[in-house]
């Protein structure tokens, strides 16, 4: 696996405490990344050629701004060019907004990924979100503006009016809701949007390294943590590289990257494999979840792995006779 983007998960507190939410964060949450520890894993991880930029995220990492400046100093140092995903919680008026925006990118932050939609307005106000885009106008920074849509929220059409001129020039972006972490309780089954078909695509995500402030890794977004598969408690005794060997060697990553969830979602059919998935699916996360988070799904899907080993075996065995 080629890893490009080291995420940086600093915490999982958050002031907002959205129905949407994935990672379940909450003003309640305590965790915090250890600076030490955030240095560690630039150094290490951009010693590493395929590493191309941070993404900093939580949670809410504005929270912890002085923190958050310093991991910024240190990618800054080794010309890493910096995401920060954030709620936009401290835009409270534009002088505010244009000198945290005017620091961020003498730091070398040079995009900002901001939610906003109606389960996010609950917390913090769409006037925040207008101070950014109004203090932004003449700050070369790049601002992705994501909104999550249910089946019966504001959609994107709906943000775009509140916000009103100041999205003059800016990309929004209309994600449907994914059922994973907080949504899974708090939107009800039928407000989902789902997929048309359960999804097989290979996953696009599989090029990032996701740190958590508790050392957990996740070769992916992270969404999905409900399974050792996809996610281990490795950070704070290893180094990058080995983390990387550890995903490397992992066969369920391995499959995903190359064949997509269709590999597992086909096996699942062929070989009776006794893992129930559902006719319908809100994203490939969802169904991630799904194909893995049995604690014996290694030993479910090991008979399946072997079979198709061994046909490829013979497969290229007949074709080298040939
Ligand atoms: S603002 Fe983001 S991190 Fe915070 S609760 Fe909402 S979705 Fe979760
Ligand atoms: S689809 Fe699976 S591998 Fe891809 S980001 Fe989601 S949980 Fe990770």
């Amino acid at each position: 696996m080629k890893f490009r983007t080291l995420t940086l998960l600093m915490t999982y507190k958050c002031n907002a405490e959205c129905d949407i939410c994935v990672f379940n964060c909450d003003k309640y949450k305590n965790d915090i990344m250890n600076l030490d520890d955030a240095y560690r894993y630039i150094d290490e991880a951009f010693e590493i050629e395929s590493f191309e930029n941070l993404a900093i995220s939580g949670g809410e990492p504005f929270l912890l701004y002085d923190s958050l400046i310093k991991i910024c100093k240190k990618a800054n140092q080794k010309g890493i060019p910096i995401t920060i995903s954030t709620n936009g919680f401290w835009a409270v008026n534009v002088e505010k907004a244009r000198s945290v925006i005017l620091e961020l990118k003498s730091l070398g932050v040079t995009s900002l990924y901001i939610s906003v939609d109606q389960f996010h307005a609950e917390y913090i106000s769409y006037e925040c979100i207008k101070n950014i885009l109004r203090a932004s106008k003449n700050i070369k920074i790049r601002i992705d503006l994501h909104t999550i849509v249910t089946k019966s929220s504001l959609k994107l059409k709906d943000i775009a009016q509140e916000l009103e001129n100041e999205i003059m020039g800016y990309q929004i972006v209309q994600w449907p809701c994914i059922a994973c972490g907080r949504a899974k309780t708090n939107i009800g089954e039928n407000e989902f949007i789902y997929q048309e078909t359960i999804p097989s695509c290979i996953c696009s995500n599989l090029n990032t390294l996701v740190i958590d402030s508790y050392g957990r890794v996740f070769p992916c977004c992270g969404i999905t943590d409900k399974t050792n598969h996809l996610s281990a408690n490795l950070a704070k005794e290893h180094s990058i590289k080995e983390i990387i060997e550890y995903f490397n060697n992992n066969v369920y990553l391995k499959l995903l990257e190359t064949y997509g969830a269709r590999w597992f979602t086909e096996a699942i059919d062929k070989y009776n494999i006794d893992i129930k998935l559902k006719n319908k699916y809100t994203s490939l996360c969802e169904l991630c979840g799904d194909l893995f988070s049995l604690d014996n799904s290694e030993n479910i899907y090991r008979e399946a792995i072997e079979c198709e080993k061994q046909k490829l075996i013979n497969k290229y065995k007949l074709a080298s006779n040939t």
